[in-house]
């Protein structure tokens, strides 16, 4: 299972654990572990409990103050802030701790934002396009931009990955050789591509196939906890609408 940017919700997170349980032998994650949600505590004691590999991400680096935060907005830095306060200093090590990527493991490599570079976004057909000119390997996982699909390069022509429907549970890819993938299983705890449910993504490396895969979660739950920790609401807003 791949998952990635988590962002402090534990009610995604739960979600996602008990709709992949028994579907995955390994967990990986993306990064942003923390930041937004008003559970940092439950998202860092899983990860850690259950990822094999961890990639560092940007809001992982600014809670513990290896991100100057210059691409944070005001929402961003005030959750930031109000996170440090909810961890333990061995927590705040721990995250400080983690690897930037990409990282290896059997046949693919894992980045937060982008293989080339961990604080890159990749959006657009050109953004991909970008970093397959620049980056070999036939496939990495990336998270960040918290759109699930991802890219790949096809005879020369960058495509986007396909993404489950609305109320469709999942889509199936399977992996063709000679075609490079750069693959974002999508946002557990705060997708924005219109979608609210929870994503993430099950890697089968036998049968070189990937399952993008969404989950309803209580969402509520979630915005009630925000407010009540005094966060932003903006951010407890946007879980509902997933943007
Ligand atoms: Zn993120």
């Amino acid at each position: 299972m791949i998952l990635t940017d988590i962002h402090s919700n534990w009610e995604a997170l739960e979600a996602v654990a008990a709709a992949a349980d028994g579907a995955y032998d390994e967990a990986i994650c993306l990064g942003d572990v923390v930041g937004y949600g008003a559970a940092p505590r439950e998202a860092v004691t899983w990860t850690r409990n259950n990822c094999r590999l961890v990639v560092r991400g940007n809001h992982d680096k600014a809670v513990c103050g290896l991100d100057a935060m210059e691409d944070f907005n005001i929402v961003a830095q005030a959750a930031v802030a109000w996170t440090r306060t909810q961890l333990s200093s061995e927590e705040i090590l721990w995250l400080a701790g983690l690897d930037p990527g990409p990282l290896s493991h059997g046949e693919a490599e894992f980045a937060h934002g982008s293989p080339i570079d961990e604080d890159e976004y990749l959006v657009a057909a050109g953004d991909a396009e970008m970093v397959f000119e620049n980056y070999d390997r036939p496939l990495c996982f990336v998270g960040h931009s918290h759109l699930q699909g991802g890219f790949c390069l096809a005879g020369g022509r960058v495509l986007r990955l396909p993404r489950p429907h609305a109320h469709q549970p999942e889509v199936l890819l399977p992996l063709e050789p000679d075609v490079c993938y750069l693959v974002n299983p999508g946002s557990v705890g705060q997708p924005r591509d219109g979608d609210p449910r929870a994503a993430y993504a099950i890697w089968d490396d036998e049968e070189r196939q990937i399952r993008f895969r969404r989950v309803a979660y209580d969402t509520q739950r979630a915005a009630r906890r925000i407010l009540d920790a005094g966060l932003p609401p903006m951010l407890a807003d946007r879980l509902a609408v997933g943007r």
